[in-house]
């Protein structure tokens, strides 16, 4: 059956490697940015083992959530699964116990003590892997051929993933979705020094929640995230990462007494309340809601391509965390060309993340902090703009900042004081006009112009 995941032909590499690597006895993780059709892989790789490669084989499909299971489902159904293969095995339902194909949730299957036969052991959201219940999991299964599927390969703990995988197969790079128009790139505004942690514990790899939440949960901070989409991301369909319900319900709150239309989405909603929200035809979706707030909910299995802006509120110290968040602005959609994402909780820099480039994962680091093909960043220093740029970059596209020096050095080799007066006031004009075409009110933004133009010319005007 032909369908319009046919022409992805990294994905159909992906499957055949998946193959070549059982064949040779390897436990393979296989790493998918998001965007790039995780699940479709998945699929397809169940539909070569029922239809191609061995028609009796027995194939459990392991997800993270149950409110997955029907995404997954769905999906196999239109890479043209045979939906009389398939059974759903979850919490209060009995299932098709026969099925060839048995799609579960890990919660029910650490609940449920017998286990189905399965020659193939496929886990979505593979780095999750290494909490209980997966490895109990897969303990249970020593000969079948297992594999991961994972956009982010690191375990949220930033432990290694090496003992419960052999290889890591890479299945597409960012920039590659990127130039085939899957995925589009991110325009990250951040702040240098991030939100002071002062006195926030890390546990597990990553800060304390509970001393986290309330670092964050601080009116001004809040405020400024409220600031800061009205002026870059105005009207944009955005999700907002927070650290708490309580952090959540007051950042939403911000939101709606600024004029912006904003929920909240928390792990209590029902899959249909979800649906209504989150939906491909719900209330963010059409736009009937800018802005929902979460804590975790929406950081995976979660998509929606119409999403334009991705706020940051939860520092974080996993990398992993931090790609499942920013990712999900990433899915290419009608004109869209990137997605703002506005990094509160200072992550960029915390997690030196290049810009531009591929991060480079192993099987024993997760991600590693290679030197070689990382771009190094700076912010853009105007007050008002924040925008992370590389390195290279001497003006900034958004605000006009110059970050060499170019203009004075040239007035200064014409040596005349009367000319880089004019040359300033030229300058000035611009600037002010930036500045109030970047969202800052015009009775601020002669003041702010000064104060860039003086930086700009310190010592020659
Ligand atoms: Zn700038």
């Amino acid at each position: 059956m032909k369908t319009a995941f046919d022409k992805r032909k990294y994905q159909e590499d992906a499957v055949q490697a998946l193959f070549e690597l059982w064949d040779a006895g390897q436990k393979p993780l296989l790493v998918s940015p998001a965007g790039s059709g995780k699940t479709v892989i998945l699929a397809k790789a169940v539909k070569e083992i029922v239809e191609v490669r061995d028609h009796m084989a027995c194939v459990l499909v392991l997800v993270h959530t149950e409110s997955i299971l029907k995404q997954t489902r769905d999906t196999f159904l239109a890479c043209g699964i045979d939906p009389e293969l398939i059974g759903i095995l979850k919490a209060g339902v009995e299932g098709d116990a026969v099925a060839q194909i048995q799609i579960a949730s890990v919660q029910t299957m650490s609940r449920r003590k017998v286990r189905p036969a399965s020659g193939y052991v496929l886990f979505d959201e593979a780095h999750h892997i290494a909490s209980c219940s997966w490895a109990a999991i897969a303990k249970d299964y020593p000969r079948a051929r297992l594999a991961g599927f994972t956009a982010t390969p690191e375990r949220l703990d930033g432990k290694s993933l090496k003992e419960f995988y052999s290889t890591l197969y890479e299945v597409a790079k960012k920039s590659e979705l990127e130039r085939e128009g899957r995925l589009v790139p991110p325009e990250v505004f951040t702040w240098e020094k991030g939100v002071s942690l002062d006195g926030v514990r890390s546990v597990r790899g990553d800060y304390n929640n509970g001393e986290l939440s309330k670092a964050m949960n601080r009116p001004n901070l809040i405020g400024d995230a409220v600031d800061h989409y009205k002026r870059r991301a105005k009207g944009k369909r955005a999700v907002v990462f927070c650290v708490s319900i309580l952090h959540a319900e007051a950042t939403v709150a911000a939101f709606v007494a600024g004029g912006v239309k904003a929920e909240i989405a928390h792990g209590g909603m029902n899959t249909r309340a979800r649906d209504k929200l989150l939906g491909a035809g719900g209330r963010l979706s059409k736009g009937e809601t800018k802005v929902v707030v979460t804590c975790q909910l929406v950081s995976e299995g979660w998509d929606l391509p119409k999403l334009e802006c991705v706020v940051m509120m939860r520092p974080t110290k996993s990398r992993s965390l931090f790609e499942q968040q920013v990712g999900r602005g990433a899915r290419a959609w009608g004109k869209k060309t990137s997605y703002t994402v506005l990094d509160h909780a200072g992550n960029y820099r915390r997690l030196d993340v290049g810009l531009g480039v591929d991060p480079v994962y192993s099987l024993e680091e997760g991600y590693e902090n290679r030197g070689d093909g990382k771009c190094p960043t700076k912010v853009c220093r105007t007050s008002w703009c924040g925008m992370l740029l590389p390195i290279s970059v001497q003006v900034c596209p958004t605000c006009g900042f110059e970050f060499d020096m170019r203009t004075k050095e040239m007035i200064v080799a014409e040596g005349e004081l009367v000319r880089m007066r004019a040359a300033a006031e030229a300058d000035m004009e611009v600037c002010i006009a930036r500045i109030i075409w970047a969202g800052i009110p015009p009775e601020e933004a002669k003041a702010e112009a000064a104060r860039v133009i003086a930086g700009r010319y310190a010592g020659y005007v």
